[in-house]
């Protein structure tokens, strides 16, 4: 049942709120009594102290994982026994839709009416069609010699840690544990301090599923937990999605202990091409414009450079400024809001910082460009700057807020080289009315994915998700995010 603006502000004031870490199978303080502020960046106001997980509470449910994982009670269930447990998790997650989307948007700051329809609902969804999934997936019969039998077959890896970011807190970690869990390992969610809330409620929800103690644990930090898993000889893979920056760490610690398998889902800078023969100049502007500013542009496939052509150029400007006026900032808690508050304060600054290198750099304002606080939140007007030249800071570096750079081209060729001229290569789009031309230039993006005239389609699970070059490796969802949760085993029999 769709709630109203009412409605919502009221049960925000009804909303108990856990804070505890979940570790073997019960919710705990930090032992050292450590926590940190969890804040509503739409008032300020502080919605509760949550637990600092440190080396002690690391090890306890590192240990209480393996200990989970090679008592066998998950890994080496019936599948369809555990894809039951599973299906169960993603109802459960779906009765508790209104108190999962309220605990997200007053964590982050996101729309409700976002958080309920694709953050929680996808969640349900990526948990659900993983549980179906399990059952599904076969090893194989290698052709051998004849005197053998060769089995290829497929095994939990073991523990499994997944850092999982603040953008969309609840989704993302779905694609983690979704996967892991259906391949039958124990999994640790470690959620990003500015948005632990989600993580903490689902992990009450594994166990009334019906998930056995130590398989899913979450431990919430806000400093050095992250690393302590990352370089924990007992954790036997990592997945991470966030900035660049720290996935190279990640990795670096994952090869200075133990080579624990390391999954990366990192940071973009996706171009946005719009060919003279698009289809539909207007509906390109409005989709330009939903790629940037959808979830404030916190996004990591955000379509964030917009190459035009110029002979185009004037008319998509005219509709992307129109369009770009549906997305100014209001409550989160109201339904009719297309855009909510920045997640925190670090992320408001460095989105207002790279505002003022646009201008400092020469870069001309097309809309927007400053900060509005509503009731002294976090918010920031849809904005886009025309950039004279693609190297400019602000077309190179991911601010990770609803702020557009567009760049003028010539060629077709052109396009492709600004486009590729990037150390990431998470997503690309381009518009065209020639069927050769969108093969063409798919085939020559760099990136892992390419929409044509679209952005941000593919909501089905079956869609691998993940980056070329800096933007990572491995690939979220499909069948392929299993397989990264499991290792291959030769068994070669020999016939007497
Ligand atoms: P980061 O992506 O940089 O990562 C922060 C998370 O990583 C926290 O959970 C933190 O936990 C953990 N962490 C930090 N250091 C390590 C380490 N050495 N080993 C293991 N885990 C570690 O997020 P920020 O919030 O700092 O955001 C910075 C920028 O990252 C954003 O502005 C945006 O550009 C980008 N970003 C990209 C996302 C994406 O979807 N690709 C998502 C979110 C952010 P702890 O500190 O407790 O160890």
């Amino acid at each position: 049942m769709a709630r109203s603006y009412p409605e919502w502000q009221q049960l925000a004031t009804e909303l108990e709120i856990e804070g505890r870490a979940f570790i073997a199978g019960e919710y705990s303080a930090a032992q050292d009594g450590r926590s940190f502020a969890c804040i509503n960046p739409a008032n300020g106001q502080t919605l509760a102290q949550i637990a600092w997980c440190g080396q002690r509470e690391v090890d306890t449910a590192v240990q209480a994982a393996r200990q989970a994982f090679e008592s066998g009670e998950w890994s080496a269930l019936a599948p369809l026994a555990r894809g039951r447990i599973l299906k169960r998790f993603a109802a459960l997650i779906r009765e508790c839709s209104d108190e999962l989307s309220l605990l997200e948007t007053l964590d982050v700051g996101k729309p409700i009416a976002d958080t309920q329809s694709v953050d929680v609902a996808g969640a349900a969804y990526c948990v659900e069609w993983f549980a179906e999934a399990i059952d599904k997936i076969g090893g194989e019969v290698a052709p051998v010699d004849p005197k053998l039998v060769g089995l290829v077959t497929r095994e939990a890896i073991g523990v499994v840690a997944a850092v999982v970011p603040w953008n969309f807190p609840i989704l993302m970690a779905s694609w983690k544990f979704g996967p892991a869990l259906a391949a039958g390992n124990a999994v640790i969610v470690k959620p990003s301090e500015k948005s632990p809330l989600t993580a903490i409620r689902l992990a009450a929800l594994a166990k009334e599923a019906g998930i056995p103690d130590g398989i899913f644990q979450v431990l919430p930090g806000a400093g050095d937990t992250g690393k302590m898993l990352a370089l924990h000889m007992d954790v036997d893979c990592i997945a991470f999605t966030g900035s660049t920056a720290v996935g190279k760490l990640i990795a670096a610690d994952a090869a200075a202990s133990n080579l624990k398998r390391t999954w990366l889902e990192l940071g973009g800078k996706s171009p946005n091409i719009i060919l003279p023969d698009c289809p539909d100049i207007k509906k390109a502007a409005r989709t330009a414009a939903a790629a940037i500013f959808y979830n404030m542009g916190e996004m990591c496939t955000a379509g964030s450079r917009v190459l035009v052509h110029r002979d185009i150029k004037d008319s998509f400007l005219a509709a992307f400024k129109e369009a770009a006026q549906g997305w100014q900032p209001g409550d989160p808690l109201n339904p009719d809001t297309a855009m909510g508050a920045i997640v925190d304060r670090i992320q408001y600054d460095k989105v207002l910082s790279y505002v003022d290198k646009g201008l400092n750099e020469g870069a001309t304002l097309i809309c927007g460009g400053k900060a509005t606080h509503l009731e002294q939140g976090l918010f920031i007007e849809p904005t886009a700057f025309d950039c004279a030249r693609a190297d400019l800071t602000i077309c190179r570096e991911e601010i990770f807020g609803p702020v557009l750079s567009v760049i003028t081209f010539d060629t077709v060729e052109e396009a492709i080289r600004i486009a590729n001229d990037s150390e990431y290569g998470l997503a690309a789009a381009v518009w065209t009315s020639d069927l050769s031309t969108a093969h063409k230039v798919s085939r020559a993006l760099r990136a892992g994915t390419v929409w044509v005239n679209c952005y941000d389609e593919g909501g089905d699970m079956n869609f691998p998700f993940g980056g070329f070059k800096q933007s990572g490796n491995g690939r979220d969802k499909s069948l392929h995010a299993m397989e990264k949760y499991s290792e291959l085993k030769s068994t070669l029999i020999k016939l007497g």
